[in-house]
Order: structure tokens, then C-alpha cells, then sequence
């Protein structure tokens, strides 16, 4: 008898299930909106200038093979947390933010949520948005904690349930609860608290002793500037909350495949970081021992080198007046051109990478089967995924789906 005769099956992964669907589908006019990848107006992966002249930079300097320390470049993570918290972040000058590479935003969250569970001196309880990205359960249910949800989304407006997420994080969750914030671009909802509502959120957060966790992997991609979409985390900190803080450039810079991020917690002075520190070490040593360069390399040399920083700027703005623009064209498109049933303004209004068509599972079903069109059940589609080549055939099949 094999050892593994028990095991059962495991349900398929429900964002990848959509790819592998896709890649059988044969028909000329189908599109994949359910990854969370950028896509340039072809439709193709894109690798950002300033990421390529970067990667001729490190080959010119014949970089060795050698390990990294266990916490990563140190140069580079330094420069993340820069781009994070703000150089005149108060933490920051006084030298007291704890911080390591990670495996992209993922690794970040699973190094934080490790050590919290650790080293928290408080119930391991962990409040999620409802909804949050897929993965933020089992990465914090794998590392020990309790997780609950606090109110986010309102299906009937399309929009955030300010009133609800509020009443649930002062009278649900108890004091010294974790709270997961996604710090800009919402996955999947692409809605955004306002700067209001976030001093609100941090209000709330002081009154209720509750630690915020940010999860910010799509710095830039929301407003195209990396400091606007550092507001909630930068006010957080100004507040003298000491957060936590996943950072993943796979979006912003365009290196998925690199797995480049950084974790880090503010934490109350130098003294208190090096032994902080010593213990991210003693996390992250049994789990990989230590993170792979190249990526870290990459991030670094455009992050340090002026000329390069500025051209990454100017092509995390392009990427995300491309998305939305694509929002406009959708609306216009749905809206105007087709009459379709229903309000479409949320497209517009929403923020990032994804958004929350509404569409129900039945349309997304329809539209794969009848249309080609791959996106999740949820009704999230990526609008990276979509172009000047596909935009009207995909909101023709909308518009068909929803009639
Ligand atoms: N957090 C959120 C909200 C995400 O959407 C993603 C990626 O889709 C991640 C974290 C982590 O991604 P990665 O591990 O590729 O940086």
C-alpha cells in the first residue's frame, strides 16, 4: 500500500483553474482576465525599460553566485523601505524599522504572519476583508492564527461598506486583534478606502488596539505615483501605529517570476529592531535560509540610481493610465454604445489592477463557455488583460452574458 493511498484530492486552485482553461480553449477570439498580471496594448507580458538596463548594469559588474545573508541584500531592502514608509518617515530616521527581503509579496506575508505567531504577545486572531485575496487565509491559518472576517464589500452598491467595516472593527473584533489592510488597489474589488476613511480606520485601530498588518503589493499601480498609493501606510505610521508591512514588486516592477519583496515592522528603537531582527532570522532560516539575488539586484539598481528611478516612474504611470483608460473605454463602451442593462460606473470608480464587474458566477460561466472570455467566479476581471483589440468583443460578450 503506497503511503500516500489517503490522500485526497485537493481542489484546483480557482485563479490558475481559470488559466488552464483558457490555454485549451482553441478559439482565436479568447482573453484571459483572470490573472493578476500586467499585459501591454498587445496583450503580452511587458518587461519594464528601466528593469532591462538594470539587468545589463548588474551583468557588466559579473556578479558572483555567492548566498545572500539570511535577511537578503541589505541595501536593497533599506531602499524598499524608503519607497514604503517615506524618507521622512519619523521610524525610518531613527532607524527603528525592522525589515528583510522576502520571496515577492507572498513571502512577506508568510514571514509576518510567522513571527507574529511567534513573537505577538496577544491572541493570534487575524481579521480579513470580506472579501481579501485568495491566498491571505491559508497563509495565515497555515501559520496559526485565528481568521476572521470584517466587512468590506457591499454587493448592492458595488462600492465599500464603510459603515459595516467600521462596526465590525469597533464592536467585533477583540482589542488587540490583528487587521489586515490592503494598502492600495483592494484585490479583488479594486475599491480603496478614501484618505478620510482611512484616518477614520486609524482611529479606530488605536482606540481598539487592534495591529495593523499592510499588505501592499501594488505600489504605483492604483494612482501611477508610488507616494500617493503610500498614503494609508505612511498616515498609519505618522499616527505612531507600529505596523507591519508586506512589500511585493512584482506588479510595480514588473519581476512576478523574481519573487522580490520585503517585510517590515516599526518597532519602538534601535535597540528593539536588533533583537526583532535577530528573530526575523531565526523565522526565515528554517524556511529557505536565504532569498535569491537577482530579483533583489534588479530592484535595487532602479531603486538607487536616479536616472533609472525616474523612468520607472514614468512606466508604473504608464501602466496604470493604461488600465485606466481601458476603464473609460469599458464604461463608454457598455454605457453608450451598447446600452447594456445595468450601472457600469463602478469600472470607472474602481482602483487598480481588478475590478468587481458584479457579474454572477452564471455570466462567467456563460461567457467562457459561449464567449471564450476566462475570469474569475467572483466576477473579478483583470483590465490589464484588456487592449484596443479586444475591448469591444469583450464587452459584446458582456452585453450578451447579461441580457
Ligand atoms: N497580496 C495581494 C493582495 C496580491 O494581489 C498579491 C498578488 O496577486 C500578493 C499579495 C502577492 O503576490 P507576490 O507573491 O507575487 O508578490
Amino acid at each position: 500500500l503506497s503511503a500516500w493511498s489517503a490522500v485526497p484530492a485537493g481542489p484546483p486552485d480557482p485563479i490558475l483553474g481559470v488559466t488552464e482553461a483558457f490555454k485549451a480553449d482553441k478559439d482565436p477570439r479568447k482573453i484571459n482576465l483572470g490573472v493578476g498580471a500586467y499585459r501591454d496594448g498587445q496583450g503580452k507580458p511587458y518587461v519594464l525599460d528601466c528593469v532591462k538596463k538594470a539587468e545589463a548594469f548588474i551583468e557588466a559588474s559579473s556578479p558572483d553566485k555567492e548566498y545572500l545573508p539570511i535577511t537578503g541584500f541589505g541595501e536593497f531592502t533599506k531602499n524598499a523601505v524608503k519607497l514604503a514608509y517615506g524618507v521622512d518617515s519619523a521610524p525610518l530616521k531613527a532607524g527603528s524599522i525592522a525589515a528583510t527581503q522576502s520571496i515577492s509579496g507572498t513571502g512577506a506575508l508568510r514571514i509576518g504572519a510567522a513571527f507574529l505567531a511567534r513573537h505577538y504577545p496577544h491572541a493570534k486572531v487575524v481579521y480579513l476583508p470580506d472579501p481579501s485575496w485568495g491566498n491571505h487565509t491559508p497563509i495565515f491559518r497555515d501559520s496559526g492564527f485565528e481568521v476572521r472576517k470584517y466587512a468590506y464589500f457591499n454587493p448592492a452598491t458595488l462600492g465599500l461598506n464603510f459603515d459595516a467595516l467600521k462596526a465590525d472593527l469597533l464592536n467585533n473584533a477583540p482589542e488587540h486583534s490583528v487587521v489586515l489592510l490592503h494598502a492600495c488597489a483592494h484585490n479583488p474589488t479594486g475599491i480603496d478606502p478614501t484618505p478620510e476613511q482611512w484616518s477614520e480606520i486609524s482611529d479606530i485601530c488605536k482606540a481598539r488596539k487592534l495591529f495593523p498588518f499592510f499588505d501592499m503589493a501594488y505600489q504605483g499601480f492604483a494612482s501611477g505615483s508610488t507616494s500617493r498609493d503610500a498614503f494609508a501606510v505612511r498616515h498609519f505610521v505618522s499616527e505612531g501605529h507600529q505596523i507591519a508591512l508586506a512589500q511585493s514588486f512584482a506588479k510595480n516592477m514588473g519581476l512576478y517570476g523574481e519573487r522580490v519583496g520585503a517585510f517590515s515592522l516599526v518597532t519602538a528603537d534601535p535597540e528593539e529592531k536588533a533583537r526583532v531582527d535577530s528573530q526575523l532570522k531565526i523565522v526565515i532560516r528554517p524556511m529557505y535560509s536565504n532569498p535569491p539575488a537577482h530579483g533583489a539586484r534588479i530592484a535595487n539598481t532602479i531603486l538607487s540610481n536616479e536616472e533609472l528611478y525616474a523612468e520607472w516612474e514614468s512606466e508604473v504611470k504608464g501602466m496604470a493610465e493604461r488600465i485606466i483608460s481601458m476603464r473609460d473605454k469599458l464604461y463608454g463602451i457598455l454605457t453608450n454604445d451598447l446600452k447594456t442593462p445595468g450601472e457600469w460606473s463602478h469600472i470607472k470608480s474602481q482602483i487598480g489592477m481588478f475590478s468587481f464587474t458584479g457579474l454572477k458566477k452564471e455570466h462567467t460561466v456563460a461567457l467562457a463557455q459561449k464567449a471564450h472570455v476566462y475570469l474569475t467566479a467572483d466576477g473579478r476581471i483583470s483590465m490589464a488583460g484588456l487592449n484596443a483589440n479586444n475591448i469591444t468583443y469583450f464587452a459584446e460578450s458582456v452585453d450578451g452574458a447579461v441580457r
